[in-house]
């Protein structure tokens, strides 16, 4: 099935169903948070489109853990504005949704062999609040976020996906927060996308629309490509963990399938029941 550039198809394509879609967001710059651009008017209009959650469980690049997944169990999740150097304006932002710890200790369970537990400190990083607020700008759904385990390997997070996955039946939305390019120091504000930016970005596009993960998660298939277009692939796992949670009969819609500042890959994609 040929995957759709198209944000204003899917609100026609998307099917009656109880199952959720699942979304991955490219998030780029924290000030995304704060400007009325072509990425904060989509994440706004795809909130309108897709059905209501119940809950939305994240997965964002800023929340990394060793050795163990993180769930976020907290009632109340803090805001935390985990960037530097920015305006006032953003530090001043707020997010104030409940968790929802009943289903995040659920999730435990879930991650329980891949080293799940329960945390109550971290609360939503900029990777989830900066988008959330134009998703659902009255923070009236249920949120919680869950860490990703740096010390394992790229196709580890599809696995994570995988088993997440049951909870779309269950009205949760599965959101995954990153970047698919993102390499901070071969920025050119202003500038043209830089050849490797957009290399990885087709490539990435073309192996998710062939349903082809294993190769989006294997170092050796990437070769040196993977290091420029991530430095660290912080960014990067979020997107291994939707695609991880979707299946073959899923329909594969892109949007916002740009590079930003030259090296930050803005691709972002929904599957959804087809
Ligand atoms: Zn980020």
């Amino acid at each position: 099935m040929k995957p759709i550039t198209d944000l204003n198809s899917l609100r026609d394509r998307l099917q009656p169903t109880d199952r959720m879609p699942i979304v991955f967001l490219g998030h780029g710059s924290p000030m995304n948070a704060i400007e009325n651009n072509e990425y904060s008017r989509a994440w706004t209009q795809l909130g309108r489109t897709l059905p209501r959650p119940k809950a939305i469980l994240v997965v964002s690049a800023h929340w990394m853990t060793r050795g163990t997944t993180l769930v976020d169990v907290s009632a109340i999740p803090r805001v935390i504005h985990d960037f530097h150097g920015f305006p006032q304006t953003l530090y001043d932002q707020d997010y104030p949704a409940y968790g929802n710890p009943e289903l995040a200790r659920e999730v435990v369970t879930l991650l329980a062999s891949h080293h799940g537990e329960e945390d109550d400190r971290w609360g939503l990083d900029h990777g989830a609040w900066a988008v959330l607020k134009f998703l659902y700008p009255k923070a009236d759904v249920p949120v919680f976020q869950v860490s990703i385990d740096m010390t394992r390997g790229l196709d580890h997070q599809l696995e994570i996906g995988k088993t997440l996955s049951d909870l779309r039946d269950r009205g949760v939305l599965i959101l995954g927060s990153g970047n698919v390019v993102h390499n901070l120091r071969k920025m050119r504000p202003g500038g043209k996308p830089q050849d490797f930016a957009q290399e990885f970005d087709q490539i990435f596009a073309d192996r998710l629309a062939e349903r082809d993960f294993k190769a989006l998660a294997d170092k050796k298939n990437w070769g040196s490509l993977l290091h420029i277009a991530h430095p660290t692939v912080d960014h990067y796992l979020p997107a291994l963990t939707i695609a991880g949670a979707s299946n073959a009969r899923d329909e594969l819609t892109f949007m916002t399938d740009t590079i930003d500042l030259g090296s930050v890959s803005m691709r972002s994609f929904v599957f959804h029941a087809a």
